[in-house]
Order: C-alpha cells, then sequence, then structure tokens
C-alpha cells in the first residue's frame, strides 16, 4: 500500500449509480467506454466493477487495453474503437475481441487473419458521417456493407458512427450525422440482410440527443460522472467518481516581496502564509494552473502561487490562514461546504475535463472505496 499523501480515490457507488441512471435514462444496453485508463479511474479495476453492474460490453481505443482487460478476468465481449494496423489483427481474434472494420481494405486483412487462424472474426463496420477520422463515407459505403454481409470470415456485430457535436445541444449536426448513418443502415434492409447493432451516441447522444440511442449507446466520461461540456444542461442526476487528494508537506511565512518557485512569477505584497502540497506536472497534474489553480484547505479555496512544479507546488493562505503539516488538500472533490469539480480544474486549465481526467497518470495511487 502507497504512503504517499496524494492520491486518487474513486467512488465504486458512484460509477454504479451513474451507469444505473444511464440504463434508466436510454433503455438500451450499454457499451461502456473504458478507454485512456477508464478516463484516468483505473482500467481493470473500473471494468471488474461495470462487469458486475451490468454494462453489455466494453469499448476501448487500442488493441493493447483490450488484451490487459482479458489478461484481467473480462470475458464481456470488448470492442477496439480505434483504426487498427493487419499485424495486430491475429492477436484480437485470438482474444475474441471485437474488433472495428473502418475500410475495405481492413475488412480484407481481419478475414485473411481468419482464415489463418481458422477462427471467425467479430466485427463492427465503422461509417464516418461527418467526424472525417476513421470509417467508410456514409454517402459511399453500399460495397463496403455488401462485402462485409458476403463475409464468410467475419460475423458482422455492429455498425456504428461518431457524433462531433453532440455535448452542444443546439448544434444542428448531430441529425446530419443521424440521417447520414440511418441511410448507410438502410441498405443491410435494401439488400435483405439482417441489421447489425447500430450504436451511435456517445455521452453527448445520451444527455441531449434520444433518436441518437437507437440499439446500444457509448458513453464514456458521464460513466465517471461529469459532463461532456461544463455548459452542457445536467439533465441526468449524475455523480463525480474521482477525488483527487494530497496533504500539505510544508508550511512557512514568505516575506512581502519575496517570489515563489522557478522564474518568479509571483510575490506576496505583505507577508503571508504558503504551503507546498506534494503534487506536480509530472504526475499529469497541469502545469497550466500555476497561478491560476486553487485547492481546498480547511474547507477553504486558496489559490496556487508561482510555477507549478514537476512534483510540486505552493498555495497562499493569505496573512492570517492557518494550516499544518499532514492538513488535507483537495485537489478535485468536496471539502467541507465547497466542491472542486474536474470542469473547475479544465477551465483555470483552458482545457476540458476529458483531458484533465486522462492526464493523471500511474505515479498517482488510486484507492477505492
Ligand atoms: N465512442 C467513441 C468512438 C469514442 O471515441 C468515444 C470517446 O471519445 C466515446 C464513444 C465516448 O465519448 P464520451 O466520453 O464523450 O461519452
Amino acid at each position: 500500500m502507497s504512503q504517499r499523501p496524494t492520491r486518487i480515490v474513486v467512488d465504486l457507488d458512484a460509477l454504479s449509480h451513474n451507469l444505473q441512471v444511464i440504463h434508466a435514462h436510454v433503455q438500451v444496453p450499454v457499451m461502456a467506454i473504458v478507454k485512456a485508463n477508464a478516463y484516468g479511474h483505473g482500467l481493470v479495476r473500473v471494468a471488474h466493477h461495470l462487469q458486475a453492474q451490468g454494462v453489455t460490453q466494453f469499448g476501448v481505443a487500442f488493441a493493447e487495453e483490450a488484451l490487459t482487460l482479458r489478461r484481467a478476468g473480462i470475458s464481456l465481449p470488448i470492442l477496439v474503437l480505434g483504426g487498427i494496423l493487419g499485424r495486430q489483427v491475429g492477436q484480437l481474434i485470438q482474444h475474441d475481441l471485437e474488433i472495428t472494420v473502418s475500410s475495405l481494405d481492413k475488412l480484407r486483412k481481419v478475414e485473411a487473419a481468419a482464415e489463418r487462424l481458422q477462427r471467425k472474426a467479430v466485427i463492427h463496420l465503422k461509417i464516418d458521417t461527418g467526424m472525417e477520422r476513421i470509417g467508410v463515407h456514409s454517402y459511399s459505403c453500399a460495397a463496403f456493407i455488401e462485402a462485409a454481409v458476403a463475409s464468410t470470415w467475419c460475423v458482422l456485430k455492429g455498425v456504428y458512427s461518431h457524433l462531433a457535436c453532440a455535448d452542444d445541444p443546439h448544434s444542428p449536426k448531430t441529425a446530419q450525422q443521424l440521417e447520414r448513418f440511418l441511410q448507410a443502415c438502410a441498405h443491410f434492409e435494401r439488400i435483405g440482410a439482417p441489421m447489425p447493432i447500430r450504436h451511435l451516441a456517445n455521452s453527448g447522444g445520451v444527455l441531449h440527443f434520444p433518436e441518437t440511442w437507437l440499439d446500444m449507446v457509448r458513453p464514456g466520461i458521464m460513466l465517471y460522472g461529469v459532463l461532456p461540456d461544463p455548459a452542457a444542461y445536467r439533465s441526468v442526476d449524475i455523480r463525480p467518481a474521482l477525488s483527487l487528494l494530497s496533504q500539505v508537506v510544508y508550511f512557512k511565512v514568505v516575506k512581502a516581496g519575496s517570489s515563489v518557485s522557478y522564474g518568479a512569477t509571483w510575490a506576496p505584497a505583505q507577508d503571508t502564509h504558503v504551503v507546498t502540497v506534494p503534487i506536480g506536472y509530472g504526475d499529469g497534474y497541469p502545469r497550466a494552473l500555476s497561478n491560476r489553480g486553487q485547492v481546498l484547505i480547511r474547507g477553504q479555496l486558496h489559490p496556487i502561487v508561482g510555477r507549478l512544479c514537476m512534483d510540486q507546488f505552493m498555495v497562499d493562505l493569505g496573512p492570517h490562514g492557518s494550516a499544518y503539516v499532514e492538513d488535507d488538500v483537495v485537489l478535485i472533490g468536496p471539502q467541507g461546504e465547497q466542491i472542486l469539480t474536474v470542469e473547475d480544474v479544465a477551465a483555470w486549465a483552458d482545457t476540458i475535463g476529458y483531458e484533465i481526467l486522462t492526464r493523471f497518470n500511474e505515479r498517482i495511487p488510486r484507492e477505492y472505496v
């Protein structure tokens, strides 16, 4: 067990609650997105928890993440969402991992690998409806669909696309993408083929666009209790699952005019009380919070002063502020009457909640409660 005062605490009940809320809201199966170390919450632990809570399957970005889950004993279906190269396909088939097929060429590579292994590959076709990332354009996907339907070595389980602007409830782009996706799916009916599972909605789709729920939804960030966009209307009762905590390791009085940290970017106008907190950008806590971020100590918000270092940063308590070594510091989460959210930290660092969550690296121990 780590003795490090800095730690991430993941509230597993919040994850269960968020999943229940999503299930009740959409009433279709859920593919839980656990890529990027389950958005920083810990891939294996989160997947084991969600597997027991009734998710239908998992989605990850890379083959390596899927293999980590299989090796950890996750038995549910796992879809690798990202584009894959030919050399990765055999391993995916051998471990019963579902493959995103995003071009005719990739379909041929998967078929060849499956035939070589004499084992069928389970695939989901990726249709590009306006993201221009991976996938066959919806306006020219007929031959792609026909080839997948006719394939001997591929089991066609799903067809999907990804929404570019679903975090904005007013964006007309989502309706356009939905229409393109449904038109592409209509080709299965046209050729008399069974309809695979159609999935389109990310968290933004789940929150704002019921028409996109279709046969399965793929929420990521909202499972963890964070909104895809801070301005998004909180239409469902989700709870943040992650807290980032530390403790004061040093207290000192800084004299008026004496600069704090690298580059001497901040100095107090009068003598003040400053504490040091042992976490820095080497942990994934953003350096952009230098002279901008805030933390909670003894139930009060206090500013980060001077440049944030690799492993520590300083906080100004003010001339009369008091704190002791070992006092709790909350960087994300509640303390007393106050709460610091991922969205707050993201706004100070001029980024999005997704980036804040996925930056925290293995140097920070995770605890599960
Ligand atoms: N589906 C795909 C293909 C994704 O790439 C992602 C994440 O970027 C998601 C679903 C989940 O998105 P969100 O975290 O916004 O719910």
